[in-house]
């Protein structure tokens, strides 16, 4: 068995380094592939918009209409709305009444607002400086041109992607796979809901803020397989069951030090598994690797987060939502931090990363970071009452108030 220290960053790098994605895409309507990965380049097979159009509206001619030094009056013979074109040719000294969206008629570059115009029955006039050639014009193409790429393959589809997509005619589109996970907890004093609760024992809330957490991953299948007691005997049997259907498990609990050993022995004996003990707070002990089921060839990888409460949801925010998004072949998205101002002192080991549960506020128009009580890893309260981690870096020694750190923000982030 191996158990190696490592720093935060040692510990993600090992992890991306050993994945590889899997493989499978699927056929959606549009709606379907909100928050899944695209796994084709969309190349765009139209020029969008399709033709010039007006940007406003107001009168549309050539600017070789214009006079610089004088009043510019046109002559208006005819109207084009949008999705009815204006089928004549308008030449020097014409003009022509335009809408918003409406095609450029033929022999016109530029659109005069309808505000700075001075109708007189058919006269449309306007002094020097109303308008510049090629004002209020889109130009075909502008927004995608035609066989140019739209959205890249490993792209996760967000709102505008999806209406990019419609705009595109396209009402169907490739995506990845589902990527399928399972999870389960070990522990002899775990209790699932609704069974009483025996001296000793502690209702098992992992699955519940893992559940959370995947769910938020719209791109992940999830296989919730319950409490798995402290035997080898169940233990390999669950792993071997989730390996049938899965491509990654995780499980929460008996990794670190003092667990009953079968643990590692079952992971060990099941495929190549690292034990970690990482330079973190919370979620120093973690195992990873791949498991393989000889006999029927099924493989899967594996993540044996720490036991405590706090630490599982560290810990997955760590290493385990890039897993995710390396194995669904999603472009990487970095979660996004911000920085926040110290509220209080906050003490602060060198030597490892520290996760600190707290609460931003805005206070003199800066973000500013209240630490939310009790930091044990087994206290979720103080994780309920948060909205962000600060991430406190290795080398980092204690800060004091008003100094700046860097947070992560829970909304939007999974
Ligand atoms: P372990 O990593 O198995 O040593 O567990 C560390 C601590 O976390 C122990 O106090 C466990 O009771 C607790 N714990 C482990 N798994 C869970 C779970 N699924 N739900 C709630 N607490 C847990
Ligand atoms: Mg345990």
């Amino acid at each position: 068995m191996q158990t190696d220290f490592q720093t935060v960053d040692q510990a993600r790098q090992n992890i991306l380094e050993q994945l590889t994605p899997i493989a499978g895409t699927r056929t959606v309507a549009i709606r379907e592939a909100l928050d899944q990965v695209l796994a084709v380049n969309v190349l765009s097979p139209i020029n969008v918009p399709a033709h010039d159009n007006s940007a406003m509206d107001g009168y549309a001619f050539h600017s070789s209409s214009i006079q610089s030094a004088d009043i510019t009056s046109l002559k208006l013979i005819g109207t084009a709305l949008a999705g009815k074109l204006f089928d004549g040719h308008c030449a020097s000294g014409e003009c022509v009444r335009i809408m918003t969206g409406a095609v450029m008629p033929a022999g016109c570059d530029t659109v005069l607002i309808q505000e700075n115009a001075t109708v007189s029955g058919d006269v449309i006039s306007f002094p020097p400086g109303a308008v510049s050639p090629g004002d209020n014009r889109r130009l075909a193409g502008e927004d995608l041109a035609m066989g140019k790429t739209a959205l890249p393959a490993g792209k996760l589809l967000r709102p505008a992607d999806l209406g990019l997509l419609a705009s595109l005619g396209m009402a169907e589109i490739v995506v990845r796979r589902k990527l399928r996970v399972a999870f389960f907890s070990t522990g002899d004093e775990l209790r699932s809901l609704g069974q009483p609760l025996d001296e000793g024992c502690v209702y098992d809330s992992n699955r519940y803020t893992l559940y959370g957490m995947l769910t938020r991953l719209r791109f992940v299948e999830l296989l919730d397989m319950g409490v798995v007691h402290d035997s080898p005997e169940a233990l390999e049997h669950a792993m071997l069951q989730a390996m049938e259907q899965a491509d990654v498990i995780i499980t929460s609990g008996g990794v670190s030090v003092g667990e009953a050993d079968f643990t590692k022995d079952v992971m060990e004996k099941l495929g190549s598994v690292n034990f970690w003990k990482i330079a973190m707070r919370p979620g120093r002990p973690m195992a990873f690797g791949q498991v393989h089921n000889a006999t029927s060839g099924d493989s899967a990888f594996l993540f044996g987060l720490p036991g405590n409460p706090v630490a599982v949801m560290v810990t997955f925010y760590a290493f385990v939502r890039d897993a995710l998004f390396k194995l669904a072949s999603a472009n990487h998205l970095p979660i996004p931090m911000i920085s926040a101002r110290l509220a209080q002192d906050l003490r602060k080991r060198p030597g490892r990363t520290e996760y600190q549960r707290a609460r931003l506020s805005t206070e003199h128009g800066m973000p500013t970071a209240h630490l939310t009580g009790s930091q044990g890893s087994g206290i979720l309260r103080s994780m309920s009452e948060s909205d962000c981690l600060l991430v406190l870096e290795h080398a980092q020694g204690d800060l004091k108030a008003g100094e700046t750190v860097m947070a992560l923000p829970f909304e939007g982030l999974i």
